[in-house]
């Protein structure tokens, strides 16, 4: 006699993450028990309990999948000490700052800065935007300094993440087209989706796929926004600057905009950045520099002409509606630019180990992405990326894993931000550890 398995009642448990209401639960489990029913062929009525997460469980669940995946983001405070930093009460050489020159750990420049702060910028408040009381002498003073230097107008924003979203949204209105690399930086991005313009993303540094864009769609706009970083934050690789200004020739609605984060103090005769270098400075139309990286410092400005600067006054929301940063930090943005002008020792020391340490990638054979301080060690894979975290921190050296979403799938990396204020030492055990790491790789 054959088998029959008899069903009285299936219970089906569902759990439904997204953000969906109770009707579409509903709906759903409605289809999916049909499914179960035509599947087994019965005719028993499928019973299904439900239940929706409330916010909190939802909050839970997608932390114990981050927690499962080691992709658990955590703040820690850590004490950083020249080129070193305090993990877990062990300290270890510090490949993860974005100090590059070394400026903001720098001790005798803190004690100067601190005893040369002028009585009127001594105050740790702005108590207002800086549309409103927010703009302090010290505020001024930084103002002149930057424009001086670049004999651009300025204009001073909290963060640079708060600029570049707050700028292309404002830039970027329903007559203009937005083009930005594929490895823009997320605060770009999220200027892109706030503003009402087309926005597109044309593959990393690529000249012709940004030129089909351009024949595509520049026509059917007024305005092309054209916007890249000037050194690439996770591929530490460089925009062809020249190429794009020149597309300005073939395309005279076209603009652009240069994030200059991670090259700023870093390039050029005075530290000006790549577009001083590059010698295309004022033909950029819009370059944003940040402070707390190269500069040692904190905040950001934008450098563009005059008419642009005004037209950002009157738009740029996180500018608007948020409060300035204290006089104390443009005290101390007017003093890290004046040392930033006499860095170029430190700019030559950093181009140095740079160098080498590419070099020690390129004869192990590795790929090499880079063409700066900022020196992905690729290891393809996310575990491999958290085993190279453990292997050089075993062996003295603290380097942020990158993976998957930050970087491509396929394309994650230990990320090795350089900084100016590496010994020689450090960076022969560096180059000695990237070795061992790729021969146990191979
Ligand atoms: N642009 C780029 C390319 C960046 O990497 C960053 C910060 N990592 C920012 C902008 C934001 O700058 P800030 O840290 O001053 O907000």
């Amino acid at each position: 006699m054959k088998d029959v398995l008899i069903y009285e009642q299936i219970t089906l448990h569902f759990v439904f993450t997204g953000a969906h209401n109770k009707q579409f639960i509903k709906k759903k489990i409605e289809a999916l028990c049909q499914t179960v029913k035509n599947f087994l062929q019965i005719n028993y009525v499928c019973q299904a309990v439900y239940f929706i997460m409330n916010l909190y469980e939802k909050m839970s669940l997608s932390l114990t999948k981050l927690r499962n995946d080691r992709m658990l983001r955590t703040i820690a405070g850590k004490a950083q000490n020249g080129a070193e930093i305090e993990i877990d009460g062990r300290k270890l050489v510090n490949l993860s700052s974005n100090d590059y020159l070394g400026f903001a750990q720098d001790k005798e420049l803190q004690a100067e800065f601190l005893s040369s702060l002028p009585e009127d910028a001594a105050r740790f408040s702005s108590s207002g935007s800086p549309l409103l009381t927010g703009a302090h002498p010290a505020y001024a003073r930084a103002l002149a300094t930057i424009e001086e230097l670049s004999g651009r107008r300025a204009l001073f924003f909290n963060t640079g993440f708060g600029a570049n979203s707050g700028i292309i949204a404002a830039l970027c209105d329903g007559d203009t087209l937005v083009l930005a690399d594929k490895l823009s930086h997320a605060s770009i991005i999220d200027g892109m989706g706030a503003g009402r313009g087309k926005a597109l993303r044309f593959a990393h540094n690529s000249l012709p796929h940004l030129r089909q864009l351009l024949n595509r769609y520049a026509a059917d706009f007024k305005y092309v926004l054209l916007i890249t970083e000037a050194v690439f934050s996770m591929d530490g690789d460089k925009a062809p600057l020249r190429e794009l200004v020149a597309l300005k020739k073939d395309y005279p609605n076209l603009y652009l905009y240069v994030d200059e984060a991670h090259s700023f103090a870093l390039y050029g005769e005075k530290g000006l950045g790549l577009c001083s270098l590059e010698q295309i400075f004022s033909d950029v139309d819009f370059i944003l520099c940040t402070c707390g990286k190269g500069l040692g410092s904190q905040g950001a400005f934008v450098l563009c002409n005059e008419t642009a600067r005004d037209y950002l006054i009157n738009t740029v929301r996180p500018l608007i509606f948020s409060t300035a940063m204290p006089p104390c930090a443009f005290a101390h943005i007017d003093f890290m630019l004046r040392k930033m002008v006499n860095g170029e020792s430190r700019r030559q020391r950093l181009q140095k180990i740079s160098g080498a340490v590419r070099s020690c990638l390129e004869e192990c054979g590795a790929d090499n992405l880079s063409d700066s301080q900022i020196i992905p060690l690729l290891t393809f894979d996310n575990e491999r990326a958290v085993q190279a975290f453990d292997f050089f921190r075993e062996r003295g050296f603290y380097a942020m894993p990158i993976r998957h979403p930050t970087v491509p799938r396929g394309k994650a990396r230990l990320r090795l931000s350089l900084t100016a204020s590496l010994s020689d030492q450090q960076v022969c055990h560096l180059c000695e550890v990237i070795r061992q790491f790729l021969r146990k790789a191979s």
